[in-house]
């Protein structure tokens, strides 16, 4: 399944294929290197330079651009990192970082700084992590954020879960995760059995900005998910000429509520350095709120949010 996934020249190679014209692709020259996987890139319209997918994988020049109030932790981590990997903000939930990578790099990324040279599900973290859990009986929910969760050793997570789930006060797991929507054949079967049988409550959060996104073969993922009774929500971010417009963020919400997944986050960008192109101005951002929540059907409408390195996430509405 590691074939799905292309770097370097060999993505170059794919998106001239696809028809690619731009000329100023450098795939090898940024920290963050480019990675998408093949359904990713079968959704997207290569010929296009403006295509909302596109632009969400390919580097550009804009990324060097240091900009005022952006910064390498957008989310303050590290303020909260008690132990490489745990990062503990909200009072009852806690966030792992089981994985160091992920199966396509958006390039607006918040964590794309994050120092995953620490991380992964080594025993020796389980066993770490398992402790500093057990000693907060104030949790009753454990996170699993990106590096994407489930572009991990899928047999050490079912481990963590399994470890985790014999925690008296631990009732939900939690991941949030891309893979679903972008490679949704890495996800096994037997991985699924697996999860159905922690006698914990399991909630996948799928992260998504553009209704082609989501594509047969996620569907019938989602459906197999939610065959299991896992709870199904969405996340999305608010992204400069990708999905910053009503009609846009609308077809994606219902295209989610289509399949069952009720969309949950809208997340405002966070400001890592790098990223300040994809920026959508605050104004600008509440007027397209308000109209979604002035024409579409309310339960369709995700919350409006901003994480900005406080304890808990800014609402807006
Ligand atoms: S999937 Fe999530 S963690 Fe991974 S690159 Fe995209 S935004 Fe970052």
């Amino acid at each position: 399944v590691k074939d799905r996934i292309l770097t370097g020249n060999r993505l170059e190679a794919r998106l001239k294929e696809l028809g690619y014209v731009g000329s100023k692709l450098e795939f090898s020259d940024f920290e963050f290197p480019a990675r998408a996987t093949q359904s990713f890139l079968n959704a997207l319209d290569p010929s296009n330079a403006q295509d909302p997918l596109l632009l969400q994988i390919l580097p550009q020049e804009a990324e060097r651009e240091i900009n005022e109030g952006y910064s390498s932790d957008p989310v303050a981590d590290q303020k909260y990192e008690i132990v490489p990997g745990l990062i503990h903000k909200y009072h009852n939930r806690v966030l792992l970082i089981a994985s160091n990578s992920c199966a396509i790099h958006c390039r607006y990324c918040f964590r794309k700084a994050f120092p995953y040279h620490s991380n992964g599900i080594s025993e020796r973290m389980m066993e770490t992590w398992s402790k500093y859990i057990r000693s907060k009986p104030e949790l009753k929910e454990v996170i699993f954020s990106g590096g994407d969760p489930l572009y991990s050793d899928r047999k050490a997570l079912l481990r963590l879960c399994e470890q985790l789930s014999k925690i008296k006060h631990i009732k939900a797991l939690r991941f949030h995760t891309r893979v679903p929507i972008v490679c949704p054949e890495m996800i096994e079967e037997s991985f699924i059995d697996s999860l159905a049988l922690l006698p914990l409550r399991i909630v996948f959060v799928l992260h998504a900005n553009h209704v082609r996104e989501i594509n047969d073969e996620s569907i019938a993922l989602i459906k197999r998910l939610h065959k299991r009774e896992f709870i199904l929500l969405s996340q999305s971010v608010l992204l400069k000429g990708i999905n910053d417009s009503v009609e846009v963020l609308a077809q994606l919400f219902e295209k989610l509520t289509d399949n069952l997944i009720m969309p949950y986050y809208l997340n405002l960008l966070d400001k890592v350095t790098g990223s300040a192109h994809f920026e959508v101005e605050h104004e600008q951002a509440m007027a397209i709120y308000r109209e979604l929540l002035a024409t579409c059907s309310g339960y369709t409408v995700p919350k409006l949010v901003r994480d900005d390195g406080g304890a808990n996430k800014r609402i807006f509405t």
